[in-house]
């Protein structure tokens, strides 16, 4: 099979998803065409992974797809943005059918929950290595950004951390005590599902947003160097996974306390979470908008203007997050 039946078999079906805007022009000539409706901005971002550094080598390729778009969505999400199309380069040690169809049903998966359409590509032969563009819709100037958080906001965030987190400590077998919901973490990891209907409802209300990548505390001083602010956490707050809540979890899960666990949830990745800030007089529009999406939202602090994180005892909190190059 040459480079031009595999696109046509496994990746020519994903443009065919159904979303709420056409591509003008999509796989097949050597450029995609779109129209950005009019008073709407185009949203683009992308994100690379790579085998055996976001994810093993052996890692099933179901998830891989799922992964390599839902982190892309996420971005789009803490942007405010409609996901509407995306690109995909894809590098392959070999052809491999099988790879291919799993690999490929992953994308499908989550562009079916979260409607996007591939437009686009690159297929060529290499290390195993994974980038999609994404692009989205958002109107015109309302687009959510890091750099908007106000002295005074209260700090949100949607569902809870950790969860991946403990999901990757059992991939990578350091959680040796069998799990009930073991899968459920594995899961969260793996599987990650995007905020994208929160992200849009946040558009007019949120002052600025990211999405939780590298961990809530990083992603929290993300906002506030982009800001020019500090912030005070309301550390007992936060809501972690059940697991790191429970003194007798945590022990079988390896931490010495619920203290550690709970710097664990803090510091740990790929939550994919959206942590927002909001003026105190919008928490009514916040509770709604919980509501509405179903998705849990809680204030875990304030905006202030003295520099730095602090939890609410005055005490400064600690970074951790995953860095490349460092
Ligand atoms: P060119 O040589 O002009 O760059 P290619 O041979 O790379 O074109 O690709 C042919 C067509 O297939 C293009 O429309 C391209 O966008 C699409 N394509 C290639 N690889 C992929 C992929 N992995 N996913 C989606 N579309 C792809
Ligand atoms: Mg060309």
């Amino acid at each position: 099979m040459d480079e031009f039946d595999l696109i046509q078999r496994y990746f020519q079906p994903l443009s065919q998803q159904q979303t709420g805007v056409e591509a003008a022009l999509s796989i097949g000539d050597d450029g995609a065409v779109v129209d950005i409706p009019a008073g709407q901005q185009l949203v683009i971002t992308t994100d690379t992974l790579v085998g055996g550094v976001h994810f093993p080598a052996q890692a099933a390729p179901f998830d891989i797809g799922v992964k390599a778009l839902a982190v892309n969505l996420s971005d789009l999400a803490a942007m405010g943005a409609t996901p509407a199309w995306y690109t995909l380069s894809v590098t392959l040690p070999q052809y491999d059918s099988v790879w291919l169809r799993d690999f490929c049903a992953g994308l499908a998966w989550l562009a079916d929950v979260r409607p996007v359409r591939l437009i686009g590509g690159d297929t060529t032969k290499g290390p195993l290595s994974i980038n999609i563009q994404a692009m989205g819709l958002v109107k015109q100037g309302c687009a959510l950004q890091r750099s908007g958080a106000q002295i005074g906001d209260d700090i949100y965030l949607s569902g809870c951390i950790g969860e991946a987190g403990v999901g990757l400590k059992l991939a990578l077998g350091q959680i040796n005590t069998p799990l009930d919901d073991g899968e459920y973490y594995l899961n969260r990891l793996h599987r990650p599902e995007p905020r994208v209907a929160l992200g849009q409802a946040l558009t007019g209300v949120a002052h600025a947003c990211i999405d939780v990548s590298d961990g809530l505390f990083a992603d929290v001083q993300h906002i506030l160097q982009a800001s020019g602010c500090g912030a005070v956490l309301n550390v007992d707050a936060i809501p972690i996974a059940q697991v790191l809540r429970d003194t007798e979890d945590c022990v079988r899960y390896g931490f010495d306390s619920t203290t550690l666990a709970r710097q664990f949830a803090n510091n740990a990745g790929d939550d994919y979470e959206l942590c927002f800030t909001v003026a105190p007089q919008h928490a009514d529009r916040i509770r709604a908008i919980a509501a509405r999406y179903e998705v849990p939202i809680t204030r875990i602090g304030r905006v202030t203007e003295q520099q730095g994180m602090r939890d609410d005892h005055g005490q400064p909190l600690l970074v951790q997050g995953y860095r490349h190059f460092v």
